[in-house]
């Protein structure tokens, strides 16, 4: 008995041990030694990414990692100088979403010299080597969802029309826009050279619809000078093309001011992106008319399992080695798919899911 207990002691006693495990042992196995991942985003002003840093932090803690999350409130200089404060207190990858794509070539050098390897979150950091993975969604897919939103409404492929349309781009300082740019004008443009879709205001090209920094008032006063230039004569605007919520309430505001949205004068056909609250709010009023939701819980995901990848020395997965070029080289890119949401669905895409509560709406 005396003897068996023993033998039962040191049993439990190499389990304890090798529980513990050694320094190897804990990064292989997807926990971790603890250690600081910083974690560099654009602004609070967006509830986007607001979520996105909690669900990477909260993702990243959950593993045993200790985390620094910094927003920067689209001020490029702040964002360059939190990074350059991660690299200082030893992070050991960054995950970035810039403000500026690119504006990092510098400080990411200096990452590069500490060893310290980066991820791309969400926007494609541009013009330097110094980027090992790329987390995003289908950026081009967006613009076709959104796009394809407006053909539908307006039963474009059948209806005779000409519709007024007006277009609206994201900020030029981010490469994302561009491909929302191109993926809505792959389904508009044959419709505009038909002349079944109108630009009252001429404006089609992206450098003229673009809106620096996403910036909602922007988008607000741009509309307003559209609205009196080229549709003070009667003619109405029947679909408007935004690439983000916090455009499409700018613009909201804007048609709202002039009497849409009352009397006989109906609101446009208005897309978004992000599915933020106060847009999932606007549809449920019945203003804006759909928005595409990006889980970024998904994308939360995605990265993490970029920055173990990272830490163990291992390849992480990818689905994309072709698209996203930086002026540099081809990032290797993982694309989480995105998905339209309007007044139909988003009871299922986003409450079912968990993603919102329904007091979160109302
Ligand atoms: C993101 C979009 C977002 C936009 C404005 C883009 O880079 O991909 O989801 O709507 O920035 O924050």
């Amino acid at each position: 008995m005396k003897k068996l207990g023993l033998f039962a002691l040191l049993i439990s006693f190499m389990l304890v041990l090798s529980a513990c495990g050694g320094d190897d042992n804990a990064s292989g196995g997807g926990d971790s030694d603890g250690e600081l991942i910083g974690i560099a985003m654009p602004t609070k002003s967006s509830q986007r990414w607001v979520d996105d840093g909690n669900n990477i932090v909260k993702q990243l803690e959950e593993l045993g990692y200790q985390t620094d999350l910094q927003y920067a409130e689209d001020d490029v200089d702040k964002q360059i100088e939190q990074i350059e404060n991660m690299i200082v207190k030893g992070a050991e990858v960054l995950v970035v979403a810039s403000i500026d794509g690119t504006a990092l070539s510098n400080v990411l050098e200096k990452a590069a010299e500490q060893d310290i390897e980066v991820v791309a979150y969400d926007r494609l950091i541009m013009e330097t080597e110094n980027v090992s993975y790329y987390a995003t969604f289908d950026n081009f897919q967006v613009g076709v969802l959104q796009a394809t939103y407006i053909e539908e409404a307006l039963n474009l492929a059948e209806a005779e029309g000409p519709f007024n349309i007006e277009l609206f781009g994201g900020s030029p300082d981010d490469n994302n826009a561009y491909f929302f740019w191109d993926g809505a004008m792959s389904v508009l443009q044959p419709y505009i050279d038909s002349g079944k879709l109108v630009v009252q205001s001429e404006q089609t090209e992206f450098e003229q619809a673009a809106t620096m920094r996403w910036d909602g008032n922007t988008a607000k006063s741009r509309m307003e000078n559209i609205l009196s230039s080229a549709y003070s004569d009667g003619e109405t605007v029947d679909a408007i093309l935004s690439p983000y919520d916090g455009i499409s309430r700018g613009v909201i505001q804007a048609l709202i001011g002039v009497g849409y949205g009352s009397g006989d004068l109906p609101l446009p056909v208005i897309t978004g992106q992000d599915a933020e609250v106060a847009s999932v709010k606007s549809i449920i009023a019945g203003e804006q008319t759909s928005t595409v939701f990006k889980d970024t819980r998904d994308l939360a995901e995605v990265t993490v399992n970029m920055v173990e990848a990272i830490l163990n020395g291992e390849e992480a997965e990818v689905n994309d080695t072709e698209t996203y070029d930086n002026g540099v080289k081809v990032v290797p890119s993982y694309l989480v798919v995105p998905n339209s949401v309007d007044i139909d669905n988003y009871e299922e895409m986003l409450i079912d899911s968990g993603y919102y509560t329904e007091e979160d709406l109302q």
